[in-house]
C-alpha cells in the first residue's frame, strides 16, 4: 500500500547535525545548527529555569488539558515581553495572543489563519530566509516569493532594493520580517531603516508577519523588540510569532506564541477564537510543562531578573566570540570576509565562504558550517575559536 512513498531527503540542517554526531574526529566543531552552547560547549540549563522547574516538581498536581489558546499566565507574560508591559495595545485588549508549539507552531497557526481569511494573499520572504519559512507557508497553501535582502558581496543589506520590491506589492500581501538576529545572515535593519520601511507597509496596506526567534540575542530584550513597538504604534496590521527555544534554552519543550494586533478588543476576541480553531484542527491544544516553566520565570521578579542576567551573559559571550574570530582572521582574509563578524548580529554569521570552502572545512578540518556558509557563532568557545580561525584562513588561502 505504501510502496509508492518516496524517501524523505531530510532537512539539510538536521541531517548535517547527524553527520556531525557520527564524525569520529576528536577536534570536530559544530557550527551548523542554530543552538546556543556555553563556553564549555554544553547546552545550558538556565539557572532560573532550573529553579522554576524544581518548584514545579515539588508541587506536581493534576494535568488537565490546557485550553486551545494555552496557559493563561504564559500568554500574558509572552505578550508583555514581546509588546512591552505598558503597551497601549495590550492595555486596550486588542492583541490576540495564544501559546503555540514553538516558534514553528506559531508560524503554522498564523499561516493557516491567513490562508483562511486572506485566501488571495501571497507571502514575501527575505532572500535568503530561514529555510523552514517557505516550507511552513507553502504547506499551508500560501504562494511564497522573495524580496531582495542580503548583499553577497559586502555581507550587508540591499535595503533600497528591498524597499523597492515591497513598494510594488499588491494590498494585503504578507511580508515576513525578522525582528532581530536575522537567520541565516545575521544582517538586520537598523532603526532608521525600520523607520523608512514601516510607513511603506502601512501605505501599501500590507500585512507584516514578524518572526522573533532570538529576542535578547541582538542588543537586548527591549531593543530587539523595538521594531514591533514601532509597527504597533504606526498601526500596521501585524502578526508576531515568537519563540522561547533559544532565549530560555528550552528547545525541546516547544514554547512559542502567536499574536495578532487588532483594531479593537472585540476584533481581537474574534481573531483569538479563529486562531484557537486552527489549533484545534492541528493538534487540539498545547502542552503544559514548558509553558509553566516560562511563565514561572517571567512572572516571578527574582527569577526573571536572574534569567535576564543570564541571557545578557549569553549575548555578551557571542559578541566576545565574534571579536575573537575577527582577531584570528585579521590579516589572513580579505576585508569583506572579515568585517561581517563584527557587523552582523545574533547567533549567525554569513561567512561569505563558498560551498567548496565549506566542504573543505568539514573534510579537512572537521569544522561544520551550513553549505550556504552560515556559521552559528554561538558554537564557538575559548577552546575552539583559534582552531576555527586558522582552519578558515588555511582554506581561504588555498582555494
Ligand atoms: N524562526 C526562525 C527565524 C528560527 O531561526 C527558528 C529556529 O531556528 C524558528 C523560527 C523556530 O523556532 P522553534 O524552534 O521555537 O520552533
Amino acid at each position: 500500500m505504501f510502496e509508492h512513498v518516496p524517501a524523505y531527503p531530510g532537512d539539510p540542517i538536521l541531517s548535517l547535525n547527524e553527520d556531525f554526531q557520527h564524525d569520529p574526529r576528536q577536534n570536530k566543531v559544530n557550527l551548523s545548527i542554530g543552538i546556543y552552547f556555553d563556553d564549555a560547549g554544553a547546552l545550558p540549563v538556565m539557572g532560573a529555569v532550573r529553579e522554576a522547574e524544581s518548584a514545579l516538581l515539588g508541587s506536581i498536581g493534576p494535568r488537565p488539558y490546557l485550553p486551545m489558546t494555552g496557559h493563561a499566565p504564559y500568554r500574558d507574560a509572552a505578550q508583555a515581553l514581546v509588546f512591552g508591559a505598558d503597551s497601549e495595545a495590550r492595555a486596550s485588549g486588542r492583541i490576540a495572543t495564544l501559546q503555540t508549539i514553538g516558534g514553528s507552531g506559531a508560524l503554522k497557526v498564523g499561516a493557516d489563519f491567513l490562508k483562511r481569511y486572506f485566501p488571495n494573499s501571497q507571502l514575501w520572504l527575505s532572500d535568503p530566509s530561514w529555510e523552514n519559512h517557505r516550507v511552513v507557508f507553502e504547506s499551508a497553501g500560501i504562494t511564497v516569493h522573495t524580496y531582495p535582502y542580503y548583499d553577497e558581496h559586502s555581507g550587508g543589506l540591499r535595503f533600497e532594493q528591498m524597499l523597492d520590491r515591497i513598494k510594488s506589492l499588491p494590498p494585503q500581501s504578507i511580508v515576513l520580517l525578522h525582528a532581530c538576529c536575522h537567520n541565516p545572515t545575521g544582517v538586520d535593519l537598523d532603526d532608521a531603516q525600520w523607520a523608512e520601511l514601516v510607513p511603506v507597509l502601512q501605505q501599501r496596506k500590507l500585512i507584516a508577519f514578524v518572526d522573533m526567534a532570538y529576542q535578547g540575542f541582538g542588543a537586548g530584550l527591549e531593543e530587539d523588540a523595538a521594531c514591533i513597538r514601532l509597527l504597533v504604534s504606526s498601526g500596521v496590521p501585524l502578526i508576531v510569532a515568537n519563540s522561547f527555544s533559544k532565549n530560555f534554552s528550552l528547545y525541546g519543550e516547544r514554547c512559542g506564541a502567536l499574536s495578532v494586533v487588532c483594531e479593537s478588543a472585540d476584533e481581537a476576541k474574534r481573531v483569538l477564537g479563529q486562531l484557537a480553531s486552527r489549533v484545534r484542527a492541528n493538534y487540539s491544544n498545547p502542552p503544559t510543562h514548558g509553558a509553566r516553566l516560562v511563565a514561572g520565570v517571567l512572572n516571578a521578579p527574582a527569577l526573571r531578573a536572574s534569567w535576564e542576567q543570564e541571557l545578557s551573559t549569553m549575548r555578551e559571550r557571542i559578541l566576545a566570540m565574534r571579536k575573537r574570530i575577527y582577531d584570528g582572521l585579521n590579516g589572513h582574509v580579505e576585508e569583506r570576509l572579515l568585517t561581517r563578524y563584527l557587523a552582523q548580529r545574533g547567533m549567525f554569521t554569513y561567512t561569505g565562504l563558498t560551498e567548496i570552502q565549506v566542504e573543505r572545512l568539514r573534510e579537512e578540518h572537521a569544522v561544520y558550517l551550513l553549505r550556504s556558509g552560515r556559521m552559528c557563532v554561538a558554537g564557538l568557545n575559548e577552546r575552539n575559536v583559534g582552531y576555527v580561525a586558522s582552519a578558515i584562513a588555511s582554506v581561504v588561502k588555498s582555494t
